[in-house]
C-alpha cells in the first residue's frame, strides 16, 4: 500500500520510518529537504511538492506544526488534496483547531477524498517507536479501511466519534498538560530561590499527588536541564491558544490557558523555541 507523510519534524520522521519499518510503499515531503533525505536514506521516495507525494497514495498522512501550515499543504498551490485520487484517504494528524478541521473535511468531500482527523497523544520517543495514540474523529469505514497505517504507527486507537471530536479531546489533552508545565516551572524558580535542597523538594512531588507523568518526566528535564526536543516550546503556545479558543467557543473564559499560555510565549520570546517545553524554567530561573 502507497503512503505519504507529509511532515517530517519530531513526529513526522517518527511516523514515517515506522511507516517504511511496516513495508509500507512511502512518499515523504517536508518542506527542509534535509529532513526528506534522512528518510530517503531508510527507504521513503522522496517528493519536491504535497501534491506529487499525495498523487498516487492509498492513504496520505500529515504531521504539520499548525492551522496554516496544514491549510497551505493540503489545499494551497501544489496542495495535497487536488492531487489525491478519488476515494483515496487523508489522515490529518497535527493538532489543530475544530474550525479547520471541519472546514479541511468539507474542502475534503469536494475533491473526492475520504478524510479522518487523527491527534495523536505521545511524543518524539512515542513517535519513533510506534507507540502513538491516535485519537480519531470520522466515519468509522474510512478508520477501519486506514487501520494497518494506524497499526504501523502506534498502539492504540480511540474513535471518539464525528470529525472535531478528537481536535477537542487533544486540545483538552495539551491544555492540562501546558498547565502543568507551566506551574511545575514556578515552582523550580520557587525553590531555587528559596535555597532548598531542590532535589529533596521535587522528590516530595514526585511520589505526591501532583506526580502525573507530565510532571515527573517535565520536571525531570526541568531540574537536569535536559532541553533536547521531544515537544517545542511555540508548539504548546500554540495549544494552549487553541485550546483558551476552543473554550471561549462554548462560552468559558479560560484564565487558566491563556496564562499558561503566556509562559510559552515568554521563553519563545527569551529565546528558548527551539527548545523542549521543560526550557519554559529558563525564564523564571533568570527573572
Ligand atoms: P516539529 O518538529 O516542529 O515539525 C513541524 C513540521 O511542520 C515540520 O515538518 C516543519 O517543516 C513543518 N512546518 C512548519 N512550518 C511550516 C511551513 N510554514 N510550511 C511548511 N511546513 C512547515 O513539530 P512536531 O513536534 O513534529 O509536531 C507536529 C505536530 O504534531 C504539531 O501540530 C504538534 O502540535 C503535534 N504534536 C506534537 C507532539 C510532540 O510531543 N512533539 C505530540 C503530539 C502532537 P520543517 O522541518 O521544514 O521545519
Amino acid at each position: 500500500m502507497k503512503v505519504a507523510v507529509l511532515g517530517l519534524g519530531l513526529m513526522g520522521g517518527g511516523m514515517a520510518r515506522q511507516l517504511l519499518a511496516a513495508g509500507f510503499d512511502v512518499a515523504v515531503w517536508n518542506r527542509s529537504r534535509e529532513k526528506a533525505e534522512a528518510l530517503g536514506e531508510a527507504g521513503a521516495r522522496i517528493t519536491e511538492t504535497p501534491a506529487e507525494a499525495a498523487i498516487d497514495a492509498a492513504i496520505v498522512v500529515a504531521m504539520l506544526a499548525d492551522d496554516n501550515v496544514s491549510r497551505e499543504i493540503w489545499t494551497g498551490d501544489n496542495g495535497a488534496l487536488a492531487a489525491m485520487e478519488q476515494g483515496a484517504i487523508a489522515i490529518e494528524s497535527s493538532t489543530l483547531t475544530n474550525d479547520w478541521v471541519f472546514e479541511l473535511a468539507r474542502e475534503a468531500v469536494t475533491h473526492g477524498v475520504r478524510f479522518i482527523e487523527a491527534p495523536v497523544t505521545g511524543s518524539r520517543d512515542q513517535a519513533a517507536q510506534g507507540m502513538l495514540r491516535f485519537l480519531v474523529g470520522g466515519e468509522a469505514n474510512v478508520i477501519e479501511a486506514a487501520r494497518p497505517a494506524f497499526d504501523a504507527m502506534g498502539n492504540a486507537l480511540v474513535h471518539l466519534g464525528p470529525i472535531g471530536s478528537a481536535a477537542t479531546v487533544k486540545l483538552a489533552n495539551n491544555f492540562l498538560c501546558g498547565v502543568q508545565a507551566a506551574s511545575l516551572a514556578e515552582v523550580i524558580a520557587l525553590f531555587e530561590k528559596h535555597g532548598l535542597n531542590v532535589e529533596q523538594a521535587m522528590a516530595v512531588l514526585f511520589d505526591g499527588a501532583p506526580a502525573s507523568p507530565m510532571v515527573k518526566g517535565v520536571g525531570r528535564r526541568m531540574l537536569d536541564r535536559d532541553y533536547a526536543p521531544h515537544f517545542l516550546v511555540p508548539l504548546m503556545a500554540k495549544d494552549l491558544g487553541y485550546a483558551a479558543q476552543a473554550l471561549a467557543d462554548v462560552g468559558i473564559t479560560s484564565a487558566i490557558a491563556q496564562a499558561a499560555r503566556q509562559r510559552f510565549m515568554e521563553a519563545d520570546v527569551a529565546g528558548e523555541g527551539h527548545r523542549d517545553i521543560a526550557a519554559i524554567v529558563e525564564p523564571l530561573r533568570k527573572a
